[in-house]
């Protein structure tokens, strides 16, 4: 029995009014068919961007601790349903199942967080020029927000985003990555049965030109915050500008790691392993460049191969695996053609470079952990997001060769250095160019509660996580209350 989902509207889940839906289908199994999702267009938009606005207008007006206790609910059934749904999301996208139980303990870190933060969303008194006058700005919650996600963490960014922004007050359109539908749908599920009101999160599902870009466009839409591809980012700005919409950006990276002469070589393979083949490679954080020091070149190289082609490809459901598959053809053509490009750009195979085809992977995307030496700047497998599972070695002789290197792309996402002199780590924390830098630590493990966000062409410079994402979600009011009975002017009475 294949089961047929629905997109939720004003609190009723209901068809896609052109009546189609597309597959969902295992990338570690293509023939395991998930489910049939709504192929959704301008007009289911325009039916839950008009559910959102009117369930604004009360929603706004709940206190922020009911609606703190709300996100609360959600963070418990989360923990309660964290084995099913990660078992769900492996299934779905593919990234073994300890990952995907990490991507759901992000939802409930950040569910916690927004719970607490119902007691603060803290304003500002200051002190008027004026006697007997009283200044402060208060948060207020903006209105509706058009929410746009990618497959590789299907619980967490979601939650990342639609968390502070009803928290805030403000109510959703959330169209989730077409290849991550299920995961959306239990996330709006969730949060129906701990008590969010009809309209307050809408759910469409479908395409990125037809129901994205309508969300985008809508006039009726005041704000967008979008993780996706740089590319599909700088279109998506260009067609919010019409509306002089508030756009939140989180984009692709071209992420390295520094090992220094003076690392923990065991402790920084760990780290690149991690980084480099830790879903799949599929991470906006994801290591892709390793920049390595010259005088334990050889040394950590062989460790690395040694490492990487022991790596357990296979399904993230059975015990053991350590790399999933890609996430559909499309993306594991994408890798495909970047091992071929380094090949003729002059950059030599030291491991992997091939779909892998052994034992049970005949019918899933799987593709070999792959790494790259004799890489130059200059070439396009050290410049460009692959989003798999290639790796490209850059050789340094000194710590400002190694930053360089690590600054000479057009992103600036994550950045780790391995060192264990705290000279060095410092160096590199004032002039690495990227929203994160980790030392002694891969380039991936963000935690909920800090920043997160990258620089140059990673985002337009806004921040999600912890308490700087609720900048985005509300707007500064500024408010004065003078009571003493009188006119004053501000500027002319005072001074
Ligand atoms: P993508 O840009 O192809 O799609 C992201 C979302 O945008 C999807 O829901 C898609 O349907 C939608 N979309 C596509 N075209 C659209 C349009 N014209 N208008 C509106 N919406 C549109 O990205 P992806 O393949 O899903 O994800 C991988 C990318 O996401 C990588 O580049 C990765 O680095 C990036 N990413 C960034 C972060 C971050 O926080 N910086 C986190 C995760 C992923």
């Amino acid at each position: 029995m294949i089961r047929r989902y629905q997109n939720l509207i004003n609190g009723k889940w209901v068809d896609a009014q052109s009546g189609k839906t597309y597959e969902n289908r295992n990338p570690a199994n293509w023939d395991e068919l998930i489910g049939l999702f709504p192929k959704s267009g301008k007009e289911d938009v325009d039916e839950a961007v008009k559910a959102a606005r009117a369930a604004f207008e009360k929603w706004r007006l709940v206190p922020a601790p009911k609606r703190g206790d709300i996100m609360r609910k959600v963070g418990d059934i989360l923990v309660d349903r964290k084995m099913e749904i990660a078992r769900e999301m492996t299934r779905e996208m593919g990234k073994v199942l300890s990952e995907t139980m990490g991507d759901v303990q992000e939802g409930i870190d950040t569910a916690y967080y927004a719970a607490s933060e119902g007691r603060r969303l803290f304003g500002r008194t200051v002190p008027s020029e004026l006697p007997d006058k009283f200044a402060m700005a208060i948060r207020v919650p903006i209105g509706v927000a058009g929410i746009i996600t990618p497959w590789n963490f299907p619980m967490a960014i979601p939650t990342w985003k639609i968390f502070p922004a009803v928290l805030s007050g403000n109510t959703v359109v959330f169209k989730p990555a077409t290849d991550t539908p299920k995961t959306a749908l239990t996330l709006v599920e969730i949060m129906m049965e701990a008590g969010i009101p009809e309209g307050v999160v809408n759910l469409v599902f479908g395409g990125g030109s037809e129901v994205g870009n309508a969300i985008v466009e809508h006039p009726d839409v005041d704000l967008i915050s979008f993780t996706g591809s740089t590319s599909v980012g700088k279109q998506l700005s260009r067609n919010a500008s019409e509306t002089l919409k508030r756009v939140s950006l989180e984009l692709g990276g071209k992420n390295a790691q520094i090992v220094m002469d003076d690392a923990d070589l065991d402790l920084a393979l760990d780290g690149i392993i991690w980084g480099a083949f830790g879903t799949t490679g599929q991470r906006c954080t994801a290591t892709s460049r390793l920049i390595l020091h010259e005088k334990i070149y050889d040394k950590f190289m062989t460790m690395l191969v040694d490492r990487t082609t022991k790596l357990k490809i296979g399904d993230g459901l059975l015990p053991g695996t350590e790399v999933g598959p890609c996430v559909n053809e499309s993306q594991r053509k994408t890798v495909q053609s970047y091992v071929e490009i380094g090949q003729r750009e002059g950059a030599t195979l030291v491991a992997g470079g091939s779909i892998a085809s052994g034992n049970g992977l005949g019918k899933g995307w799987f593709y070999e952990p792959t790494v790259f030496v004799n890489v130059t700047p200059t070439m396009r497998i050290a410049k460009e997001e692959i989003f798999g599972p290639v790796l490209s070695i850059l050789r340094t002789r000194s710590l400002e060769e190694s930053i360089s290197l690590m600054n000479d792309t057009v992103y600036g996402l994550s950045s780790s250095i391995y060192t264990s002199d705290v000279n060095k780590a410092f160096v590199a924390i004032r002039d690495i160019k990227a929203g994160i830098t980790y030392i002694n630590v891969p380039t991936i493990g963000a935690e909920a509660h800090l920043p997160f966000g990258g620089v140059k062409q990673t985002g337009n410079g806004h921040r999600e996580g912890g308490w700087t994402v609720y900048d985005f979600f509300t707007e500064w009011k500024a408010v004065y209350i003078d009571y003493s009975g009188k006119f004053q002017r501000a500027q002319i009475d005072n001074y």
